[in-house]
Order: C-alpha cells, then sequence, then structure tokens
C-alpha cells in the first residue's frame, strides 16, 4: 500500500472516531456490552430497524439475561418473544447456538474469530461485532451500511460480494480496524451509513467529506454499484378457521425445518406456487382439499370473503380464508402431518399471548374478526 493510501486510511479512521465519540448513537448494547448482548442485538438488528428492536431486546434481556438462561429455555418460549420481528430463523439461531456455546464452551463465547464462526448463526459479520465491540479485538465488522460509507469514501466500483471487489473491500477495512479502536470505528460506519451516508446521501453533515471519493467525483447515486433485486415470487395459499361451539379454533405447529417453523397458525394448504394462472388454482372448489388434510371429519364450509397479503423476502404470499364448523376438535388434536406436528386449540381473541405466531398470522386473525368483508375473489 502506497504512503498517501496509508495516510488516507489513517485521516478516514481518526476522523470517524473522533465523529463518532462527540456524535454516536447511545444504545442499549452499547453500553460496555458482553458477548452476549451483542449478539443478541446484532441478531435482532438484521434487517430491522433500531426503533423496532428496541423494546425486543429489553424483553429478552430480562427473560434470558445470560447465554445459559437461554440455552435452558424452551423453543416455543423463545419463538413467541420473538413474534412480531419476523424472520424467525434468527431466533432458533440465538438458541440452538446458546446451546452450543454452553455445552461445548462452557458458557464462554471463544475469542478467536475462526472458532465463534462454528457457531450456528454466527457469520463474517456478527463474528467481527462481537470480536471488535465486546472483545475490543481490532479487526473489521462489514454490514451493508459499512459497505455503502466505504465503497462511496474510497471509490470501491463492482459487486461488494463476491470476487477482488469483495477481496478489496475487505482489506480496505481490515486496514482502517488495524488503525486501533475498531469498535468506535465500526460503530461509526454503521451510524454514517443511516444518517449522512443513507441510501440518498447527506454529504454536507457528513465529517468524511473532505476527502470522499463519491463526492469529488459526483458518484454518490451510483455508488455502491446496485444489485438487480431478485423477483419476488406469487404463492396463494388457504387456511382454515375450524371453531367449535365454544368459539374456539384449530391451530397446527409448522414443523421446525419449514419457513415459519416452530410457530402455530390457522391449518393452510397451498394452492398455487409460480403458477402461470395462480387466479385458475384459486377458483377451484377446496372442500375435498381441506377433507384430506384434515382427516374428512363433517364439518360446514363457507368461504369468508377475507384474503390477507404479506410480503417475505423472496414472496408474496396471498392467503384466503376460508371458515369451517364442527362439533368437537378433539380428534384433531392427535393429528401429525407432513407440514404440522402438534395440533391445539386457541381463542382467536388471545392468540397472540398463548402461541408464538408470526405477523402474517396476526393479519389473518385480524381479518378472520374484521366486520367487513374484503372483496370477494371469482371461486
Ligand atoms: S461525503 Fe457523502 S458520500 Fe461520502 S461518505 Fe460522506 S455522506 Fe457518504
Amino acid at each position: 500500500m502506497s504512503d498517501s493510501a496509508q495516510d488516507n486510511i489513517q485521516w478516514y479512521a481518526q476522523t470517524l472516531r473522533d465523529w463518532f465519540l462527540k456524535h454516536g448513537r447511545k444504545l442499549p448494547w452499547r453500553e460496555a456490552p458482553t458477548p452476549y448482548e451483542v449478539w443478541v442485538s446484532e441478531l435482532m438488528l438484521q434487517q430491522t430497524q433500531v426503533v423496532t428492536v428496541l423494546p425486543y431486546y429489553a424483553r429478552w434481556l430480562e427473560r434470558f439475561p445470560t447465554v445459559e438462561a437461554l440455552a435452558r429455555a424452551d423453543i416455543s418460549e423463545v419463538l413467541q418473544l420473538w413474534a412480531g420481528l419476523g424472520y424467525y430463523r434468527r431466533a432458533r439461531f440465538l438458541h440452538e447456538g446458546a446451546q452450543i456455546i454452553t455445552q461445548q464452551f462452557g458458557g464462554n463465547f471463544p475469542t478467536d474469530i475462526k472458532e465463534l464462526k462454528k457457531i450456528r448463526g454466527i457469520g463474517s459479520y456478527t463474528a467481527g461485532a462481537i470480536a471488535s465491540f465486546a472483545f475490543h479485538q481490532n479487526t473489521a465488522a462489514i454490514d451493508g451500511n459499512v459497505e455503502r460509507v466505504m465503497a462511496r469514501f474510497f471509490g470501491i466500483s463492482g459487486d461488494l460480494s463476491r470476487g477482488k471487489t469483495r477481496q478489496a473491500l475487505e482489506a480496505t477495512a481490515n486496514a482502517v480496524a488495524a488503525c486501533g479502536h475498531a469498535s468506535d470505528t465500526n460503530q461509526a460506519m454503521m451510524d454514517l451509513g443511516t444518517s449522512a451516508c443513507a441510501k440518498i446521501a447527506h454529504c454536507e453533515s457528513c465529517p468524511l467529506s473532505q476527502r470522499c471519493f463519491a463526492l469529488k467525483h459526483g458518484l454518490t447515486e451510483s455508488l455502491p454499484e446496485k444489485k438487480t433485486p431478485p423477483q419476488k415470487s406469487q404463492e396463494f395459499r388457504a387456511c382454515l378457521i375450524l371453531t367449535e361451539p365454544d368459539g374456539n379454533c384449530l391451530i397446527a405447529r409448522r414443523r421446525s425445518d419449514l419457513l415459519l417453523g416452530g410457530l402455530w397458525e390457522f391449518p393452510m394448504i397451498t394452492l398455487s406456487k409460480d403458477s402461470p394462472d395462480p387466479e385458475a388454482a384459486v377458483r377451484l372448489p377446496r372442500h375435498h382439499l381441506w377433507d384430506a388434510a384434515l382427516s374428512n371429519i363433517p364439518q360446514h364450509w363457507k368461504y369468508s370473503g377475507h384474503q390477507v397479503s404479506h410480503i417475505f423476502t423472496h414472496i408474496k404470499m396471498t392467503v384466503l380464508i376460508d371458515t369451517a364448523h364442527c362439533e368437537s376438535l378433539a380428534p384433531l388434536l392427535k393429528l401429525q402431518t407432513e407440514t404440522y406436528d402438534a395440533f391445539d386449540t386457541a381463542s382467536l381473541k388471545d392468540l397472540a399471548d398463548t402461541h408464538a405466531i408470526s405477523t402474517l398470522m396476526k393479519k389473518l386473525a385480524r381479518a378472520a374478526t374484521a366486520r367487513q368483508p374484503q372483496p370477494k375473489l371469482p371461486i
């Protein structure tokens, strides 16, 4: 590395640190955090805004103050505490990781990055965050915000996720971390990436503007280079709200290896997945599908006219709500299917308090209790 490049990196690291000490966000997981606290906060913050995470983080640490407490907990309670944050795989990773740390490392997080990365759910970024924030090691932690600030300041073009461009980014991030106080410089980049150097840059309030490559060359809008987002696929499902005379309805727990595994929902069937004519699949009569799925017990069927849409990372899902009544749900509670490993009954009103459910399920329960039917799909 040339002297001027090294000088630029030194200036960058020093400027970031000075700025961070004055303007860095005060967050509960930044006050002398333990590795456990960094790990929990970083997993919660993936794909989720700070303001949303704050109450979840407080509740989590109150219930699971240590990695041992989390390891001992039942997964259903873990998922229930996570309910509403989305991306439930993260809660599973925390639970499984806590058990590994307790059983294999005596409850102590390994300090070596390579060892940290062996724990389920801890990738390069999270390992770097734990090592720099909790162990004060001078190591890089590169998330999307760090990528954006560095690509713009140093003028790194190309696909930041692969090949030589990735190597250049990591080499530069490691050189910045090696300047010292990596905990501060890493967090400074994260804060700048959500403020002055957000997707739309506000360079007038940025401490790095004096030497920023993108600003100097008019490239703030084109760096980092945009990746083409993957197309969202469209999926139609139907759920069944099957109630018995006391008003309780049937719910089922998804098998742990499936999307939303371990969470409870109204039984669902898939109507169409990337079908060239999804409306046709939705129009087909589906009584026989429910009969097949739920062992052919006598029920009075009705299409409610309600539907709910929900966006997952790569899927736009629309769920039609069917309703039916039966004399007793008891015979169904012993069922096990390819999708569900347990069945239970619950009142629609208390569902979110008694069972771990997803945001989609909350939407479905709300729609099911709404008075006004939504426009009917052709069926
Ligand atoms: S000067 Fe502008 S583009 Fe450069 S790092 Fe700061 S906010 Fe980002």
